[in-house]
């Protein structure tokens, strides 16, 4: 089977780091028995400069057939001043609105070799995996209205809406199940419902996909704030966080602090399988597009090759390569090959191209 993959490479760092990924793709089709066709598209600041818009009918097209999209960053201080339809960001939104992109899975892991970049102490975070799956689609963001009205005496006022539906909920607590059942197989459900009705039907919505499908996962429910401060006192107690789009939000930036730099962070963002099991998938590192270390070869491509073993895993179903991916970083960080954004006393600093070759070649050592 080949798989069919689109490139969008986007803004800043974006391009480096995805040709990087592409390499590992390379190794992969070379050494696994892995066929890909890869195209590429222009998305965010550079899609606007060519075509006028952050997102085109054309590469949305190809991103709906492929069978995942690879995502670099977009942004950049060039396009501060746009009009908000046209910045960058809206051609991330467009691909996650028009491919129904509702579970966003945030994985926060802690490498031993980086235990002490972490602002907190090593013993809390050494061997920390946890699993934050964010509702993406729905809640505060996109609910209506969503206005600033004048008032009679002169002031203004800000309205966002915060909704969710039975259906809402349930797809997405049973994404969180299913990959707890992968994992540790104990879910917290996050939301605050001692103040928001939304809350309420969530912990109800949420205890009932359990109760009938899932009874063999552990689940406990958490009030999201509660669940910020478990974060850094004590972030191993947890394995899956499911939570809303707000929360899922605040919650899954702190859980990637704890693991040290932005720089090692992957992401994977999923929609509804349809009738034949294809289910429409993008990853993404969680960093943006960088503008202060763009075009140095400075930036560290793990985040965005991490994202590529998510695709392996959840799009491809090829766990063991996965692992053997994730493996391949894990040695690479022990022998000591750090970029600048992970660089420690004592440590070898690379480049992005550099510490890609160093990848390449424990992936060559791990499967020989
Ligand atoms: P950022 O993640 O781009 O950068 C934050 C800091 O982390 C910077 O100092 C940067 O140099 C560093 N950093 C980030 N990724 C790194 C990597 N792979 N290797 C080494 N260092 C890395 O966040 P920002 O500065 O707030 O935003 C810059 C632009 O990116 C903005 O235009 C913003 O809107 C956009 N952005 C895009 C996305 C996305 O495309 N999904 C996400 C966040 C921000």
């Amino acid at each position: 089977m080949t798989y069919n993959i689109l490139l969008l490479p986007g803004d800043g760092i974006g391009p480096e780091v995805l040709e990087e990924t592409r390499r590992v793709l390379g190794w992969y089709s070379a050494n696994r028995n892995l066929a890909f066709e890869t195209t590429s598209d222009l998305v965010g600041g550079i899609s606007f400069e060519t075509h006028g818009a952050p997102a085109t009918d054309a590469m949305m097209k190809k991103a709906l057939a492929a069978d995942a999209v690879l995502f670099g960053a977009v942004g950049g201080p060039k396009w501060d001043k746009l009009p908000f339809h046209q910045k960058p960001e809206q051609g991330l939104l467009r691909l996650r609105g028009d491919l129904g992109l509702f579970a966003n899975l945030r994985p926060a892991l802690c490498f031993d070799a980086l235990k002490d970049a972490s602002s907190l102490r090593p013993e809390i975070v050494a061997g920390l995996d946890i699993l934050i799956v964010r509702e993406l689609t729905g809640g505060v963001y996109f609910g209506k209205p969503k206005e600033i009205t004048e008032l009679p005496d002169g002031q203004k006022r800000a309205v966002d809406t915060q909704v969710y539906t039975t259906g809402e909920i349930e797809r997405i607590a049973r994404v969180a199940f299913e990959l707890a059942r992968l994992r540790g197989k104990r879910v917290a459900s996050a939301e605050k419902s001692n103040v928001m009705v939304t809350g309420v039907l969530w912990r109800e919505v949420v205890t009932r996909v359990h109760d009938k499908e899932f009874p063999d996962v552990a689940l406990s429910h958490i009030l999201a704030d509660n669940c910020a401060m478990q974060l850094v006192r004590n972030p191993k107690q947890f394995d899956v966080i499911v939570t809303d789009n707000l929360f899922g939000d605040v919650l899954s930036d702190e859980a990637a602090q704890l693991t040290g730099s932005i720089g090692m962070l992957p992401s994977a963002s999923l929609g509804a399988k349809d009738a034949n099991g294809r289910q429409p998938s993008l990853y993404e590192p969680i960093h943006g597009s960088a503008p202060d270390i763009a075009g140095k070869g400075l930036a560290n491509p793990i985040a965005a090759i991490l994202s590529f073993a998510m695709c392996l895993r959840y799009s491809f179903g090829r766990v063991d390569d996965a692992t053997l991916l994730e493996k391949a970083v894990e040695r690479v960080l022990a022998d000591g090959y750090r970029t600048g954004d992970i660089m420690q006393a004592g440590m070898t600093k690379v480049g992005t191209t550099a510490m890609t070759d160093a990848i390449l070649k424990a992936l060559d050592k791990l499967s020989g």
